[in-house]
């Protein structure tokens, strides 16, 4: 079997021709119609001469036009690079300048970065905005191109088919080439793990062009021929009224939704009935809410682990079997991981090392980056920088980043464990956890907590992990803030953290 994305597509529109493929707001477009603009975005591309192997960069919201774009770029055999919109021009003038775009396809609401930067961008030969009738080239003329003389290109499945650039803990963000191969057989994988089928509904609120969205939630149901209910950006009064009033089968999220949904006071089992599963990922989600959540909402939460390197799906917990919380499951088909030492041997279950993974999902490598990609792929292992131990049945448990490792007195603290003891506080609706410098141990524990109850003091809070953790893994300090910084995906930004502390030191 040979993986293409664009194949997948075609299938689903020839199978299911008059199925709902997006729904987004009070529009929906069938198969056949999501096929058709396809098509004619690949051949008015072809048109402006975009042609096979270029880069075209979509920096655009969760909206129809993503998909049709998405979809357009590959059927051309060019590659996507996923911009978040919201990035300043410095941003996404590096990567487009890094990933050589030919072409970027975007929203009038950019157009004043592009403007700026246009003029030292010299492979970029063609701006489009989907929302703009009035621009070089407009959208709906795109869309609607019946060039006959055009013919769709040969995809091979180790032709590039996506650029993801990962934030990167360090230096600039790197561009993660991602194949055909990579992102269609981790779409088929979870497919079949999930069970997805033309009948599902699954809900993208996730942002698109972040890759967990990208796989779970746009490739693999369009591989299915299922349908897609777009929502532009994560509200939770939005979300579970589209879950109830859409009859939503399956909803993909990070931790941080599943804690806004379980605080929203008027939410309740009903509108999760027509949910048959729920994935998490992006970040570990604290099984004191994993289990809060599945129980006022009597759904059950897949807890999975992924990266943008993996296209992302590495683990997951079974659909049927046993689910254990605080893991993120087993290996999916196909992919292997070990858990080795700093010198690359394989450590004993239960061993606590890093994880590294190989198989088809694994990236080609980092965008002119030798360097980069000779330290993360190694043999064909990528390396996650992930701390993780496996138990006796194969089930993997990530411990933490390993940057994220605080060492007090030679001791080392996992930032998730403490955390975990904070999200079983009654009043603590977010923590995080990270190590300041101390004189006397090397670092100590600082935690930031957002909280739902005002007369908690940091001293009760201090005081209730002393219960639960022995002396050297209690937060020194407590900082309450209203909200702790999070990134597009919902990640807590660490960074942000230790910036706030460097400023006030
Ligand atoms: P990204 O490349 O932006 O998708 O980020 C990947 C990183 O997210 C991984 O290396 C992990 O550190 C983290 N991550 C993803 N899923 C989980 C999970 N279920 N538990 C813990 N960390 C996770």
């Amino acid at each position: 079997m040979s993986y293409n994305l664009d194949e997948n597509l075609r299938r689903s529109a020839m199978n299911y021709p008059n199925s709902i493929a997006c729904i987004y707001e009070d529009k929906s477009v069938t198969y056949h119609e999501l096929n058709k603009q396809v098509e004619g975005l690949a051949a008015g591309l072809f048109a402006q001469g975009i042609k096979k192997g270029d880069g075209v960069a979509l920096i655009l919201g969760n909206s129809p036009e993503f998909v049709i774009a998405y979809y357009g770029i590959l059927r051309l055999g060019a590659y996507v690079v996923p911009i978040n919109p919201m990035f300043t021009k410095g941003e996404i003038n590096y990567i487009l300048h890094n990933s050589q775009a030919k072409a970027v396809i975007s929203q009038v609401s950019v157009e004043h970065k592009l403007k700026d930067i246009r003029d030292q961008l010299e492979n970029l030969k063609l701006v489009i905005y989907t929302d703009a009738e009035d621009h070089e080239s407009t959208w709906k003329q795109l869309i609607e191109t019946n060039n006959n003389n055009y013919e769709n290109p040969f995809i091979n499945e180790e032709n590039l088919a996506v650029i993801l650039y990962t934030s990167g803990t360090t230096g600039k963000p790197k561009g993660a080439m991602l194949t055909h191969k990579n992102l269609a057989s981790n779409a088929d994988a979870i497919s079949k793990l999930i069970e997805l089928n033309d009948k599902d509904r699954v809900v993208a609120v996730l942002p698109m062009f972040h890759v967990f969205c990208m796989t779970i939630c746009l490739n693999a149901p369009i591989a299915c021929g299922a349908t897609v209910l777009i929502m532009p950006k994560f509200s939770p009064l939005q979300l579970v009224s589209t879950i109830r009033e859409r009859k939503v089968t399956v909803f993909a999220g990070v931790p941080t939704m599943y804690n806004f949904l379980y605080q929203f006071p008027d939410s309740t089992a009903e509108d999760f009935l027509s949910i048959r599963v729920c994935i998490s990922g992006g970040a570990s989600i604290p099984v004191e809410l994993l289990q809060k959540f599945e129980n006022k909402f009597n759904v059950f939460i897949l807890e999975g682990y992924g990266l943008s390197e993996t296209a992302p799906l590495v683990a997951i917990n079974p659909l049927k079997g046993i689910r254990k919380p605080g893991s993120i499951g087993l290996n999916i088909p196909g992919v292997k991981t070990k858990v080795v030492n700093e010198e690359g041997k394989q450590l004993p279950r239960g061993v606590v090392g890093e994880l590294v993974v190989q198989g088809p999902n694994v990236m080609k490598g980092y965008l002119g980056m030798l360097e980069a990609t000779s330290s993360a792929l190694i043999d064909g292992w990528v390396y996650t920088g992930d701390l993780a131990t496996v138990d006796e049945d194969g089930y993997i448990y990530i411990v933490d980043r390993k940057k994220d490792i605080i060492i007090i007195g030679g001791y080392n603290v996992y930032p998730r464990e403490v955390e975990e003891v904070l999200f079983q506080h009654p009043a603590v609706v977010e923590a995080a956890v990270i190590g300041i410098p101390d004189g006397e141990y090397g670092e100590k524990v600082k935690a930031f907590i957002a909280v739902k109850d005002e007369q908690i003091s940091e001293n009760d809070i201090i005081q209730f992990c002393q219960e639960r953790l022995v002396k050297y893994k209690l937060p020194n300090q407590v900082e309450f803030l209203r909200e702790l910084p999070k990134n597009s995906t919902g990640k807590i930004l660490r960074r942000e953290l230790r910036q706030l502390i460097e400023v006030k030191l």
